[in-house]
Order: structure tokens, then C-alpha cells, then sequence
């Protein structure tokens, strides 16, 4: 009877578990076609805005998957099943081929040009050749080197050790700058920030969400005047509303994205919003 019951209960794990990972096999797959296929999977950008100025100074690029029969699949879903298999250093390599292409196809690189951010995930860091396929990818499509910024997470910078540090090093003699996204939700220690040969903090929407309450504001005012002794700029995610940006103004953090400027936009929006913004400026 109990070696019975035993049984039964290893039959059910293994069926959930027989479940679970068909399912992802099944994404895997169905995302590995996407990226072949290549018109599921969009880039979408986020417009990142200067504080003081307020003029638009680059754009965050973030992908987007339509599934034909899902329809929008959300990078939160589909980001982890890439980072299990190999597919996440493919859809890297894509992002950056293809936002690279759209800004110089664009003009978006001359004179006052945007920058473009780009989330690299920690698995891109068990990658030895990271820099030089970087470095070809900006030579294919004539990007000029420092309008990239390169998003890495604190996790990236603790995982491979002193490796991660190399990686790094050979991406900044690129000429491409490093940005570390959602500071202050990983573990990364001070003494490791100081090693690293990063240009701005982004500020966690975690932190920007309790600017209302004084510990908040307190951290997020600790965060910039860290990474402004670190010799970095800061940047505040998430932001929703004007008196968060007033009060980042005010801390002196340098740019900001959220919703209060604008969504994550398709490419052809968002090129309407920046020829808006120039006859604008012009006027
Ligand atoms: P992330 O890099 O921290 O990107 C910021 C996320 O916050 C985006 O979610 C963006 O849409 C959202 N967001 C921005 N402003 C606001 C706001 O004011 N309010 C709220 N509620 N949300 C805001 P998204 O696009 O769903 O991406 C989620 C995460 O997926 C990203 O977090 C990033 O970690 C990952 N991801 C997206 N695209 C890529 C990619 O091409 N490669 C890699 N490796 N990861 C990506
Ligand atoms: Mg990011
Ligand atoms: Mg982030
Ligand atoms: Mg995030």
C-alpha cells in the first residue's frame, strides 16, 4: 500500500514536471522560429529624457514578441526561456544588428545624435567573443561606438568574477559606454562597483515607486550621490509622475525614462516623436 502510494506520488511529480518542461520546449521552439522568421520578434523604444533640459537624449530598445497564435508575449515571459538555452546570445546579437540599423538608417547618429541603450543578458557574459561581435556588428552597420550603451545587471558583474570584469574592459575599448540596470535589486557590493568601468546607474523603478516616502527619497538621493562619487551618471526608471521628476531634478540625477515621457514605442512612433521634437526645437 505505502510503496503503492509512493509510486503514484512520483507519477504525478514527473507528469507536472513532464508538463512544465514541454511547455517551455514549446516556446523554445516556437521562439527559436520567431527569430528565424524574424517579423514576430520588434524592437520597440523607450525615449530617455535629459532632467534639466528636458530634450529627448536617447532611447532604450525593448523587445517585443507577437506570437501569430499568442499574440504579445512579454519579454518577462520570453527573456528567462532564451537566458535557459542558448537562444537568449542569438536574440542579443539580433537586437543589436537591428536597432543599430534602424538609428543610422535614420539619421538618428549625426550631430546631436541619440543614444541607444541595449540589454545584454548575464549569460552574454560566459561569452568570451562578446566584444568582438559587438565591435562587428557596430562596423556592419557604421554605428559610431559611443551612442551605444550596453545594460548589464549586477548579477552579470558577480558571476564570473574577474571575468566579468575582462568582458567588460574589452567592450569599453570598443568605445561603447556601460550603463548597470535595476541598481539596487541584486547584490553587487560597493567594492565591486568600484572596479567596474561603468558610465551611469539606473536607478531601480523599485526605489522611484517610494519617492513619496522619506526613506525612499533618502535612498534615491544616497543612490545618485553614489554614483556621482563613482564618477557615473544617474538614470531613474519608471518614472510616472512630475513630482518624481522634479524631485530627481532637484537630487541632481541626469536623465530619466517612464511613462511620464513616454512608453516603450513601436520603431515608426517613435521616429514621429523625435521628428516632433525637432521641428519643435526648431521653431
Ligand atoms: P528593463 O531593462 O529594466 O526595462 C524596463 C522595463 O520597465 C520595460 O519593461 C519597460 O516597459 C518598463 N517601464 C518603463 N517605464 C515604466 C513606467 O513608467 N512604469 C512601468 N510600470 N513600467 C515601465 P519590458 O519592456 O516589459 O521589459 C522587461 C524586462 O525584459 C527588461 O527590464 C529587460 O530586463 C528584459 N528585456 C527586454 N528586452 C530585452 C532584450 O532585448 N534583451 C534582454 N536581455 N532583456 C530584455
Ligand atoms: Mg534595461
Ligand atoms: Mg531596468
Ligand atoms: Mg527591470
Amino acid at each position: 500500500q505505502a510503496k503503492g502510494e509512493g509510486r503514484n506520488a512520483y507519477r504525478y511529480y514527473t507528469e507536472a514536471l513532464t508538463v512544465a518542461a514541454r511547455q517551455r520546449l514549446a516556446l523554445e521552439s516556437r521562439l527559436h522560429r520567431a527569430l528565424a522568421h524574424g517579423d514576430e520578434l520588434k524592437v520597440y523604444y523607450q525615449p530617455q529624457w535629459d532632467l534639466q533640459s528636458g530634450n529627448l537624449v536617447g532611447a532604450e530598445a525593448l523587445m517585443r514578441w507577437f506570437d501569430p497564435d499568442e499574440g504579445l508575449i512579454s519579454p518577462a515571459v520570453f527573456i528567462p526561456v532564451a537566458e535557459e538555452s542558448n537562444l537568449i546570445n542569438l536574440m542579443t546579437d539580433w537586437v543589436i544588428e537591428h536597432s543599430c540599423e534602424f538609428w543610422v538608417k535614420n539619421g538618428l547618429t549625426g550631430a546631436n545624435g541619440l543614444h541607444l541603450a541595449i540589454n545584454l543578458s548575464p549569460r552574454s557574459f560566459s561569452n568570451a567573443t562578446l566584444a568582438v561581435g559587438v565591435q562587428e556588428s557596430l562596423l556592419r552597420t557604421g554605428f559610431p561606438p559611443h551612442l551605444l550603451e550596453l545594460e548589464l545587471t549586477e548579477g552579470a558583474l558577480m558571476q564570473e568574477g574577474t571575468g566579468a570584469l575582462a568582458i567588460l574592459q574589452s567592450l569599453r575599448d570598443t568605445g561603447v559606454r556601460l550603463a548597470l540596470d535595476d541598481f539596487g535589486t541584486g547584490y553587487s557590493s560597493l567594492a565591486y562597483l568600484r572596479k567596474f568601468p561603468l558610465d551611469v546607474l539606473k536607478i531601480d523603478k523599485s526605489f522611484v515607486d517610494v519617492l513619496n516616502e522619506e526613506s525612499g527619497a533618502a535612498m534615491v538621493t544616497a543612490i545618485v550621490d553614489l554614483a556621482h562619487v563613482l564618477g557615473f551618471r544617474s538614470l531613474a526608471e519608471g518614472v510616472e509622475e512630475e513630482s518624481q521628476a522634479s524631485f530627481l531634478r532637484a537630487c541632481g540625477c541626469e536623465m530619466y525614462q517612464g511613462y511620464l515621457g513616454s512608453k516603450p514605442l513601436p520603431a515608426a512612433e517613435f521616429l514621429v516623436l523625435v521628428s516632433k521634437l525637432k521641428s519643435e526645437a526648431k521653431a
